[in-house]
């Protein structure tokens, strides 16, 4: 045995599950499920981009992107931990679609440090994740964005509600679709169980990721129309996107 195996192997003894990224699954010595290596990848990726002040996607320049340059999305703000590029998408694709669910840990611990400044102001009474159809998570198993906001309502020590907001319709992925259709497509798609859970409530709402803002800004509108007072938003990730003002002098992708 090296003196590193035996480091290990102390490591072990002393943390247990703990000594591991939850995200990379390197060892580390904090007592914290992320390690400085994935710390600092997250910064590299977020590097040289602006966000949507609206709907927290990434753009390269400005202060809108081209949708919200049209029309304003319902809820307040957005935190999110980087693009959906590099190794933020690939540890999203583990968790998401090779049953990787300890790697919620990691991404909602990061959430929370990301939300401390804006909760020192802003109260959150419900974290509500946005939810799966029924039949989409019996086949995956579970429903990612609920694993991560158990966890959130863990760390930010808030009630979690994952059983008020319910997706009572499939549809198609809205990665495909145009602005018009995507707001279709989620149309009607989602319906609040109980109004008197969320009346007068600030509610933060969570999701994977931000790929469009049609899912979550519907999901808002649900929220809003049964009396919900503030909507905030926290995902793990968002999608790159125009800015306005590429869509004003035309050189953004078409
Ligand atoms: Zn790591
Ligand atoms: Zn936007």
């Amino acid at each position: 045995m090296t003196w590193q195996d035996l480091w290990k192997v102390l490591l072990d003894l002393v943390y247990g599950h703990d000594g591991y990224c939850t995200l990379c699954g390197r060892k580390i010595r904090e007592k914290e499920p992320v390690c400085s290596i994935c710390r600092r990848n997250l910064a590299y990726l977020r590097a040289g981009y602006e966000k949507c002040t609206l709907c927290g996607r990434f753009i390269l320049h400005g202060k809108l992107c081209v949708d919200c340059g049209e029309a304003a999305p319902v809820f307040l703000a957005v935190r999110t931990l980087g693009p959906y590029r590099g190794e933020l998408k690939e540890t999203l694709q583990r968790f998401k679609y090779r049953g990787q669910r300890s790697i919620a840990a990691g991404f909602a611990y990061l959430m929370a440090e990301t939300l401390q400044s804006y909760l020192t102001q802003h109260r959150v009474d419900l974290i509500i994740p946005v939810p799966m159809y029924w039949r989409k998570q019996q086949s995956r198993n579970y429903n990612q964005a609920n694993l991560l906001a158990r966890e959130l309502a863990h760390y930010l020590k808030v009630p979690l509600a994952d059983s008020i907001l319910l997706k009572v319709k499939d549809n198609p992925s809205q990665t495909k679709l145009a602005k018009e259709q995507r707001m279709a497509n989620v149309s009607g798609v989602f319906r609040v169980a109980s109004s008197g859970a969320v009346k007068d409530k600030n509610i933060l709402l969570v999701d994977d990721i931000i790929t469009t803002g049609s899912t979550i800004s519907e999901c808002a509108k649900m929220l809003t129309f049964a009396g919900a007072k503030e909507i905030n938003v926290v995902s793990v990730a968002a999608g790159i996107t125009a800015s306005k003002e590429e869509s004003d002098f035309d050189i953004g992708p078409a």
